[in-house]
């Protein structure tokens, strides 16, 4: 599943962070996926929440905020956020654009102790 090797690597951001701020556990970890990113967030959740006991993750607390993707419209070349496949641009109507920016799943903030 997508979701669980996901929850894996995130896991590993978080270790990798423990190693080099020298702490033991994560209070809050805070995620964004983006809507297009295609992640659905509550197997997300459900596969983080099942990873986390007996490790750093055990007992934290997780926000995960699901923005508009970032996107490049081909046709009048602005920079637009969509929310859906296909969707129209919102400035020029057109379907031709592309995914730029942040296209995966982010840790945007560890609040740890
Ligand atoms: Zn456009």
């Amino acid at each position: 599943m997508h979701e669980l090797s996901l929850a894996g690597n995130i896991l590993r951001i978080v270790e990798s962070a423990a190693q080099q701020d020298a702490f033991v556990r994560v209070r809050t970890l805070h995620l964004s996926v983006p809507v297009l990113a295609g992640v659905e967030v509550g197997a997300l959740r459900f596969a983080l929440e099942s990873l986390a006991p007996r490790t750093l993750l055990d007992g934290a607390h997780l926000t995960i905020d699901e923005p508009a993707s970032q996107a490049h419209c081909l046709e009048c070349a602005r920079d637009i956020t969509v929310e859906d496949h296909g969707a129209p641009c919102p400035s020029c109507g057109s379907e031709c654009w592309q995914l730029s920016g942040d296209r995966g799943v982010r840790v945007v903030e560890l609040l740890v102790e």
